[in-house]
């Protein structure tokens, strides 16, 4: 399966799918695949597309600081992985493919980008929603498949395709978690084994969060209050965020009257995790 695909070339085969009818559809990685990343390509077989994953680590989302050099990559593992699960092309371009120049022109998605995630790593959103762009037009898939895991990372593509125009339906997957409840994620290696047993703390403070609500919980800070105590209590993780936000415009909540999200991201050593909860005030509570 591991094949170099040139833009050029991907774009006939691409095109020759869709003059036989095939939807496409494209779940975007940076690869080390896991179960979270397989369940992008199940709903996407399930839409009955031809699947194109790409598996590309977009210097353009990491900061000077952050894991570019070592985020972890297996190309050959991906690869098996990627066949199995039914993908039908995998296209993971060389850095000279996807940015042959310096790149003069950038997506910005303005507000989305500033808070949560974007507070801390300032031009991330612009680098997803940038390479994401470039995928969409490399690709020009009818469908995208992106996961509950990064839910800013959603509003943001949502937003963009939606503020461009750009002829795209986005789907978004729910997170698949491990057995304890810590979100898959390709950092999770990362972990020494006591941060790993730790970082559940993230899973059960979100559910006590939601818990809390459902037993009539309103105010966003003392949620934001409660969650935070338990992780200081119960981890050594640093808290980056804990918000309470409205789950559609990610805007500041204070009172918790329709749907919102509880968001966090917590450092554990040099190891940044995110998690979040969706709950639907007014509909399931
Ligand atoms: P990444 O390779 O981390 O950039 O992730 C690629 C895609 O997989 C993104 O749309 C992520 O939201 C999604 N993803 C990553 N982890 C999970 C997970 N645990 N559950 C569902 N989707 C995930």
């Amino acid at each position: 399966m591991i094949s170099t695909w040139f833009i050029k070339e991907l774009r006939a085969h691409v095109q020759g799918e869709k003059r036989k009818g095939k939807k496409i559809a494209i779940v975007p990685t940076m690869g080390y695949l896991h179960r979270g990343h397989l369940s992008l390509v199940e709903e996407a077989k399930r839409a009955g597309a031809f699947v194109v994953m790409s598996i590309f680590v977009n210097p353009l989302q990491f900061g000077p600081k952050e894991d570019f050099g070592r985020y972890p990559r297996d190309l050959e593992r991906d690869s098996s992985l990627a066949e199995e699960a039914g993908v039908d092309l995998l296209f993971h371009p060389a850095l000279e493919e996807m940015y042959p120049e310096p790149m003069l022109t950038l997506v910005e998605v303005k507000e989305l980008d500033a808070v949560l995630c974007g507070k801390s790593r300032p031009g991330h959103f612009t680098g997803v929603a940038t390479v994401v762009a470039k995928l969409f037009n490399i690709v020009q898939p009818d469908l995208a498949f992106f996961g509950q895991k990064d839910y800013q990372q959603v509003q943001v593509i949502r937003r963009m395709v939606s503020d461009l125009n750009m002829p795209v339906e986005v789907r978004s997957v729910p997170i698949a978690r491990a057995e304890d409840g810590l979100a898959l994620s390709s950092r999770n290696v990362y972990l020494s084994p006591q941060q790993r047993a730790e970082a559940v703390v993230l899973y059960q403070s979100l559910e006590e969060g939601a818990a809390a609500i459902r037993k009539g919980e309103r105010s966003a800070r003392a949620l934001e209050n409660l969650i935070r105590a338990k992780i200081k209590a119960e981890s050594s993780g640093d808290i980056d965020y804990v918000e309470v936000r409205d789950a559609a415009d990610l805007k500041e909540v204070t009172e918790i009257e329709g749907p919102v999200v509880i968001a966090l991201a917590v450092k554990f050593g040099q190891t940044r995790l995110i998690d979040n909860k969706v709950v639907e005030v007014g509909t399931d509570v």
